[in-house]
């Protein structure tokens, strides 16, 4: 992939988040602070200001970039979580990643983010989309197959109970609402492999 093509697939996943803002918020609104969209907004639109000199970078120097900059400008818990998992990637995909590469950093990039935020799986947060989403690549999945497995899974956190983050406060009146973090993500994912299959 070379730099315009890195620079499409940045703006790509930034242009989603841009149009999904505004639901991002809503499902906030419902289960916590009413800021996820404009948080993620607020690091995207960081992270594009950096254009095109960052899509310049090799995929390591890229992406620990833009997680310093999701740390910096998107704050509150998302903030570190999102940076956390692509300067994680950043640290472990190497230059010229291939699929091998790619599953074993997404694994460790996972870890990551399960340490920052003592959670796992099950808890309705972005891990329980990048957790089935790590197991899709890891088993083999195309890009096609990737998104499905993203969108269902933030789909999935609709009846579970917050263990974790701000909805964790409303106890079972969590039940019945997507959390935000695991759309955004899933938004993340989806955009990728879009990307990527074109
Ligand atoms: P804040 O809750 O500080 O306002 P955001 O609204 O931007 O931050 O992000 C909320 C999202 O962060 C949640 O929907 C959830 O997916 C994720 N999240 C919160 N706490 C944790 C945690 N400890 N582990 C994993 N994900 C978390
Ligand atoms: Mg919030
Ligand atoms: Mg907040």
């Amino acid at each position: 992939m070379d730099s315009q093509a890195r620079e499409q697939l940045i703006r790509a996943v930034a242009a989603t988040i841009f149009q999904h803002s505004e639901e991002l918020t809503a499902l906030d609104q419902a289960i916590g602070d009413g800021d996820h969209g404009l948080n993620l907004k607020r690091g995207f639109e960081a992270v594009t200001a950096e254009l095109p000199g960052l899509a310049e970078k090799s995929w390591p120097d890229l992406l620990k970039a833009a997680g310093m900059a999701m740390v910096m400008k998107v704050g509150g818990a998302s903030g570190p979580l999102f940076g956390t998992f692509f300067m994680e990637l950043g640290k472990t995909v190497g230059a010229e990643p291939d699929r091998a590469a790619v599953v074993a950093a997404f694994g460790k990039a996972v870890e990551a983010v399960k340490a920052r935020g003592r959670s796992e799986a099950g808890q309705k947060t972005l891990l329980d989309v990048l957790v089935p989403v790590q197991a899709a690549l890891a088993a083999g999945a195309d890009a096609a197959a990737i998104k499905a497995e993203a969108i269902a899974a933030a789909d999935k956190t609709v009846p579970m109970q917050a263990i974790r983050g701000r909805a964790s406060f409303l106890g079972e009146r969590s039940v019945g609402h997507m959390d935000p973090g695991a759309r955004s993500s899933s938004l993340i994912i989806a955009t990728v492999a879009d990307e990527l299959n074109k």
